[in-house]
């Protein structure tokens, strides 16, 4: 086995490991089943990627996006490393080098598509290779009440049933709820598992009151020209309205949304990823694939459905670990829409009122009068020992700091 940290700056160019990773790693390269559940931007493809490196055989990778598969199999590429992604995009050319790969024993990651799985087939090539692990990336999309849910993914633990070999799952969403599921969905026993380090302390986190978007909107983005950016919303009309909106204020600016054009959302991506300054206003269906680290800001023109689509989608800002900030704006009329999406949906009861809490989490966020870092991570299971004093109820609340001081001086009187 080579060793982690060699690895670590040979193939990968890092000096250090990031918080967290260490630790993951090697018991990984250990052959234990680990859940790790990292923020979004803390590094979790590597926990998996620099153990399939250090040890013989090949480890095979679920990822729910064919984006994403591509990007890491290039860079993975690019770096010297024997990878290769099967999905329903990889031509017939592709396939054949990378099953030739496989039976030279020369290929270290294999990338798979999740509907790949439940193909004829399938399940004879993974028997016939013998992973040594099976990595599933995103595994709160295996959670059936859970807002990324790809069916798809149950077929991962039947697989590893009949496989016998070891299972690693990351993901940045998980309540307690989720990572029972993931839990029951992936693994034979309990994993080891891997639970720290939600807090972004360079995000700040700021929510105001609904009253005139639009002039919220404005007034935010002007005070931050030529900074990139997303303005989420809640409907593929308004990501345009908005879009138009800070166009004719001058800003470069681009609208996306799911019913556009798979070109036009593509040259949407990259444009974004490439040019400075650019502010996106999208729906949800923005974001997952984005690896821009510079992002300095997300508001949120609508409230979010839920909690845990929340902090995936600030979490998209400041990956670079430099400051950058989050504004969410909420109104009643939001409230109504969120609670009418999930009542009309067609999904079962069980699943309607885990939405319903969810929802309702987001809005004791959106109006808690305490330290709103704090209530975020509560949400996810950490407790910090202070506020954070950073966020905009830490910073705002002039009539407690006057109170404690004026009972502090009037006991110290
Ligand atoms: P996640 O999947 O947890 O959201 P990624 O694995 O995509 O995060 O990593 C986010 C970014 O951090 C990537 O650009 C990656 O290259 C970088 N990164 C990961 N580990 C390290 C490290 N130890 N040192 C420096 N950069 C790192
Ligand atoms: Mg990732």
């Amino acid at each position: 086995m080579s060793e982690p940290r060699a690895l670590l700056s040979s193939v990968f160019g890092f000096d250090s490991f990031r918080p967290g990773q260490e630790e993951i790693v090697s018991a990984v390269c250990a052959g234990r089943d680990v859940l790790a559940i990292m923020p979004t931007g803390g590094g979790k493809s590597l926990c998996y990627q620099l153990p399939a490196l250090a040890r013989e055989g090949v480890t095979v990778v679920v990822s729910p996006l064919i984006a994403l598969m591509r990007d890491q199999v290039r860079a993975l590429r690019e770096a010297g490393v024997s990878a290769g992604a099967l999905t329903s995009a990889t031509d017939e050319a592709e396939a054949e080098e990378i099953f030739s790969a496989l039976d030279a024993g020369r290929l270290k990651l294999l990338y798979m598509a999740p509907e790949r799985l439940a193909r004829a087939g399938t399940e004879a090539l993974l028997r016939r290779v013998r992973p040594t692990m099976i990595a599933v990336d995103e595994a709160h999309c295996v959670s059936q009440w859970g807002h990324d849910f790809r069916p798809d993914y149950l077929e991962i633990g039947r697989l590893r049933e009949r496989l016998g070999c070891q299972v690693t799952a990351f993901t940045a969403t998980a309540d307690a709820e989720t990572r029972a599921e993931i839990v029951t969905r992936l693994f034979p026993e309990t994993p080891e598992v891997f639970l720290r380090g939600f807090d972004r302390p360079n995000l700040d986190l700021v929510f105001r009151p609904k009253d005139n978007p639009r002039a919220q909107l404005l007034d935010f983005v002007n005070a931050r020209r030529g900074q990139s950016g997303i303005v989420y919303c809640a409907s593929r009309a308004r990501t345009e309205t908005l879009a138009r909106a800070l166009g004719e204020a001058g800003h470069s600016t681009l609208a996306y949304h799911a019913g556009m054009e798979a070109d036009a959302r593509r040259h949407a991506e990259t444009r974004f990823q490439r040019e400075d300054g650019l502010i996106v206003c999208a729906t949800v269906a923005f974001g997952m694939g984005i690896d821009k680290p510079d992002i300095r800001y997300v508001v949120h023109a609508d409230l979010p459905k839920s909690i845990e689509a929340y902090y995936q989608e600030i979490g998209r800002a400041g990956r670079d670990g430099l400051p950058a900030e989050t504004l969410t704006l909420f109104g009643a009329d939001d409230i109504r829409l969120r609670r009418a999406q999930i009542d009309e949906s067609l999904a079962p009861d069980e699943r309607k009122e885990a939405d319903h809490g969810r929802l309702n989490a987001l809005l004791g966020l959106a109006e808690t009068p305490h330290c709103r870092r704090r209530a975020l991570l509560a949400y996810f299971g950490e407790t910090p020992e202070d506020d954070c004093g950073g966020c905009d109820t830490c910073r705002e609340r002039p009539e407690l700091h006057d109170a404690t001081e004026a009972a502090q001086k009037a006991f110290s009187a």
